[in-house]
């Protein structure tokens, strides 16, 4: 995904499920990326991460426990957002 930031700059972006992804790693899928479609850009930086896409856990409160946010896998798994 290209989000644009300005006349040269852009957020670009991928995220690859762990499970399906096999060997392939998202940093090469990413460069192939840049190489096929913006062959002059230039990376100015990067932010990686994880993000928990597997779905609700069924109990996110305990006695003198409450999970929230990725410690709850409260993420949407479909857009990474949390
Ligand atoms: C590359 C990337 C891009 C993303 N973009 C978006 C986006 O555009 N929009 C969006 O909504 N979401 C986005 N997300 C997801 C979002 O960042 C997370 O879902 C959100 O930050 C989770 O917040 P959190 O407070 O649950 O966990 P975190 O932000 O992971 O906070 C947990 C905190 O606990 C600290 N911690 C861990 N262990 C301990 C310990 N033992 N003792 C004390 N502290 C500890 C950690 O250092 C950290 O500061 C993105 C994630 C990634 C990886």
């Amino acid at each position: 995904m290209d989000i644009p930031k300005g006349r040269n700059t852009a957020n670009v972006g991928i995220g690859i499920q762990g499970s399906k992804s096999g060997n392939v790693r998202a940093i090469t899928l990413l460069q192939n990326y840049l190489k096929n479609y913006l062959p002059e850009a230039k990376i100015i930086e990067m932010v990686v991460g994880g993000v928990p896409a597997c779905g609700q856990i069924k109990q996110t409160i305990s006695d003198g426990l409450m999970l929230v946010g990725d410690a709850a896998r409260q993420s949407d798994p479909l857009t990474g957002a949390g």
